[in-house]
């Protein structure tokens, strides 16, 4: 593996189109003691991090107005509870398509026999 001697969290690009710049490596392919010294986080706490990061300030970041934003919804640095109870269920389900559609989510609570029905016929 070819990568820059002044930081091992870099390589040279394999792909023609880069020209040979130095690219980030894939980190699921970088071994522990290649982040010694470097702050890391993972998880909630590194959307957090980004979006203070992002916005500066903690009251700022309560004030996002970027709903489009996938990291949105955590930006408090913990999972809503709405979401959460969604995500159990998708896992319940064995369906994790179903974390991702709150919609469906809200329309099954409201509809609790359909969906009593409509998982009658996923278990057939
Ligand atoms: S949710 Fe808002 S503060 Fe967080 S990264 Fe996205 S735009 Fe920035």
């Amino acid at each position: 593996m070819r990568h820059s001697s002044k930081n091992p969290l870099l390589e040279v690009s394999q792909f023609a189109s880069d020209g040979g710049q130095l690219i980030g490596r894939d980190p699921r392919d970088i071994p522990l003691e290649h982040y010694i010294g470097r702050s890391f986080l993972v998880g909630l706490e590194a959307v957090r991090a980004k979006c203070l990061d992002c916005a500066f300030d903690p009251k700022e970041v309560r004030k996002c107005v970027q709903t489009d934003c996938p990291l949105w919804p955590l930006r408090m640095g913990c999972v809503p509870k709405a979401l959460r109870k969604a995500a159990m269920r998708a896992k319940t389900l064995r369906r994790p398509s179903a974390a991702t559609t709150p919609a469906e989510f809200v329309e099954a609570e409201q509809n609790p026999d359909d969906e009593a029905e409509n998982d009658a016929e996923r278990a057939i």
